[in-house]
């Protein structure tokens, strides 16, 4: 039988992260009535992320694992974690504990009363760097300003998604996907769940400037 809520973790070369995370999450979602599948999807690590998976795997059954045969990015690993989720709703959530497992019992109940997107927003912005803050900014304002589309600021991809809107993200044919605004574009009964960004738990940001810079190319010219 398959769980009814699958949580989506993406992780690049991680293995400072991944103990703590996860105990966070399982201290979470075990406080949860709805059963849970977490499926982690590796983006090529070259760190210990993959032996730490296979571990996490061999004694928790709820731990599903993907793992990419180099880095693909980040959105990519998110699509791929979309598209197995076998749930009935799915929660992406960065593997760095910057989006926090303990929002993830407001966004279900969010979804129970109704809602097929629940967005998680960063209402404050632990340990980034200011020319994070005003590039991203920049980036937001830019895009609102050309896309054709409203997409939500400050939002990033810690989101609550119902299979209804899991199945649309689905059909779309998009290759280099900006998946926060595929979200957006699609439509449903949408909403906000604020919270308050952490710093990362430890290690480095995986998305040097460049990737950025991709990332951001890719929202402009894809909306
Ligand atoms: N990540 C990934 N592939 C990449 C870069 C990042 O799967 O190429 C993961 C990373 O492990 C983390 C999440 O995506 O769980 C967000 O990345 P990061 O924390 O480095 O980005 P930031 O929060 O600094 O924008
Ligand atoms: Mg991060």
């Amino acid at each position: 039988m398959s769980s009814d809520i699958s949580v989506i973790v993406p992780v690049y070369n991680e293995e400072q992260t991944l103990a703590a995370f996860y105990a966070c999450l399982s201290k979470v979602i075990d406080s949860q009535a709805e059963t849970f599948e977490v499926i982690f999807v590796n983006d090529g690590s070259k760190d210990q992320t993959e032996s730490m998976l296979r571990q996490l795997r061999q004694h928790d059954q709820r731990v599903k694992l993907v793992h990419f045969s180099r880095n693909f990015g980040h959105q990519m690993a998110i699509t791929a974690g979309i598209n197995l989720a076998q749930g009935r709703a799915c929660i992406v959530i960065d593997g760095d504990l910057q989006d926090p497992p303990e929002a993830i019992p407001d966004m279900l109940q969010l979804w129970r009363s109704g809602f097929d997107v629940v967005y998680g927003v960063r209402k404050e912005r632990h340990g980034e760097d200011s020319f994070k803050l005003l590039t991203a900014s920049l980036f937001y304002k830019i895009l609102s300003k050309l896309a054709r589309i409203e997409i939500p600021q400050n939002v990033g991809d810690f989101r609550l998604l119902d299979r209804k809107v899991i199945d649309a993200l689905k059909s779309i044919p998009e290759r280099n996907r900006f998946v926060r605004g595929l979200v957006s574009w699609v439509g449903y009964k949408q909403t906000y769940l604020p919270y308050e960004r952490n710093a990362r738990h430890a290690g480095e940001t995986k998305y040097p400037f460049w990737k950025m810079l991709k990332f951001a190319i890719d929202g402009i010219t894809s909306f």
